[in-house]
């Protein structure tokens, strides 16, 4: 009988980790895949894009529709597994940070990103990159970080070997500068002084583990252009370097695209069909992911490295033009599908089945006991604290696998918002995107809104989540609410912790 993830149940195998499906022979399938390889740890290379939408690629119905061809990541995608139904948080930061810690913002605590110096982050956490640096793996980020900008934050005192990039994000850096967007900074004496003389971090940085960052340049707007490619050679010297030993890596990389305000790089500008610095900008990025995997080719890795491509929120609405596309509701900010569904393709040549799609449920932060299990080092997971993802490597690995995962909670900063099993979104909690109630079209400006009922959505009849079928679908009530309550109920013996405040 086809598995049913609304009706089946999960198991619990202890307080502190979520409940999770178990496939005996998808669980075989994929030991026997990992046994065949005698024991050799696969690398790991994620690449994580910013602001980057559910539509934006190719292989997920945009490239060459909406002006900006991506035939690297659909290669990838045809060769191995796109995922349609993988999940962010609703921003930068939170996302990052659960990938991280494979725990909710509602455990880590950071709930927003922290801006222009502030502070947050990710003291006390156990990161992925620490596990598996202390089992063996090389450990390398590159790019964007934004995890917090505190020593006890940064990534070379979370676990990774090296750093080259920048700590905070991109806007950050440049807005200030483009008389565009701030003139009244860029033609003022004063202000521009105020904000060159303000407590944050102007440059792109290096720091090897254990030690304090040094800065490499300062990110001005002609700088920033030349970015996203300076930081992909890095991570290709990497991979080559890494070719010449033993151990097995982990490379995080983090691009600086395609979050606003988009810069390309002078051999990208108005390459695109679009001709616009966002489109141009995305095949930049589609690029980088053609040299990153040409890199492995060469050096003999790419049967080694599982890739995983993927976006850490939704499309930004309130920057447009200069912002993704996604084809759902809402947009980064909210809880709607259009600020947490993002793209998600992972490769692994010789061991992921090629062509296969999947709308099984992925969370972001199911890296984390998924690589664990991978590196033999699921053992490390801590088990002081709840982890709230799920190990879904039988679900990479076997073909046509079924996601580990039953349920997707979405949370609005501190508010419990609504829950997702098979095609049902539970809401109960979101922000409005009402144009009485909104500033702009995007995630962030709208109220929050705690409905008096629940409102339910059919995510396949109605992907853009507009009509609420609830009164008509009372038979699945029960669990739903058991799902919501079950999660809240973790709370009671795992406390919720805020590190940079909750916006609902
Ligand atoms: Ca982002």
């Amino acid at each position: 009988m086809a598995h049913d993830p609304v009706v089946a149940e999960t198991v619990r195998s202890a307080d502190h980790l979520e409940p999770h499906f178990v496939f005996e022979d998808q669980e075989a399938a994929a030991d026997a895949k990992l046994a065949a390889r005698g024991g050799k740890r696969p690398n790991v290379m994620v690449v994580m894009f910013d602001d980057v939408g559910w539509g934006d690629f190719g292989c997920f119905g945009g490239g060459v529709a909406v002006g900006a061809p991506t035939p690297n990541i659909d290669r990838l995608a045809r060769d191995g597994l796109l995922l349609t139904s993988c999940y962010s948080e609703p921003s930068c930061t939170p996302s990052r940070a659960s990938l991280m810690t494979g725990r909710l913002p509602m455990r880590h605590g950071i709930m927003r990103p922290p801006m222009y110096g502030e502070a947050g982050g990710l003291q006390g956490e156990v990161t992925i990159a620490q596990l598996l640096s202390d089992s063996g793996y090389v450990t390398q980020a590159v790019g964007k970080w934004h995890m917090g900008e505190n020593r006890d934050s940064q990534p070379q005192h979370v676990g990774f070997d090296d750093f080259y990039g920048f700590l905070s994000v991109s806007d950050m850096y440049t807005e200030w500068r483009d008389p565009y967007f701030f003139p009244e900074i860029v033609y003022s004496e004063e202000r521009t002084k105020w904000l060159e003389n303000a407590p944050f971090n102007k440059c792109f940085v290096h720091a090897s583990r254990g030690g304090d960052v040094e800065n490499v340049e300062e990110v001005t707007i002609p700088v920033l252009t030349e970015l996203d490619d300076k930081w992909c050679t890095y991570s290709q010297e990497f991979i080559g370097r890494m070719a010449e030993q033993e151990n097995p890596w982990f490379l995080y990389h983090c691009t600086r695209g395609a979050h606003y305000d988009n810069y390309p790089h002078p051999k990208f500008l108005g390459s695109s069909p679009a001709k616009h610095p966002y489109k141009d900008t995305i095949v930049e990025l589609d690029d980088i992911v053609g040299r990153l995997v040409q890199t492995l080719e060469e050096t003999g890795q790419l049967d080694d490295t599982l890739i995983f491509i993927t976006s850490d929120n939704g499309p930004e609405m309130e920057t447009w033009p200069d912002s993704a596309w996604s084809p759902f509701r809402s947009a980064k900010g909210s809880t709607w599908e259009g600020g947490q569904r993002v793209p998600a393709v992972a490769y692994w040549r010789g061991t992921i089945e090629p062509g296969q799609a999947s709308d099984g449920i992925f969370s972001l932060m199911d890296l984390f006991p998924t690589l664990l299990r991978l590196a033999g080092a699921s053992d490390s997971i801590p088990s002081d604290r709840y982890i709230d993802a799920v190990d879904q490597t039988s679900f990479l690995l076997s073909q046509q696998g079924n996601s580990n995962r039953k349920f997707h909670y979405y949370w609005l900063g501190s508010t419990f918002s609504a829950l997702r099993v098979g095609e049902w979104k539970f809401m109960v909690a979101s922000t409005s995107d009402d144009d009485r109630d909104v500033h702009s079209p995007g995630g962030f400006t709208g109220v929050t809104q705690n409905y008096t009922y629940s409102r339910l959505y059919n995510l396949y009849l109605d992907p853009r989540e507009q009509h609420s079928y609830m009164i008509r679908k009372l038979a699945y009530l029960e669990i739903f609410l058991s799902g919501i309550g079950g999660h809240l109920k973790t709370f009671s013996k795992f406390p919720a912790k805020s590190v940079l405040g909750g916006v609902g």
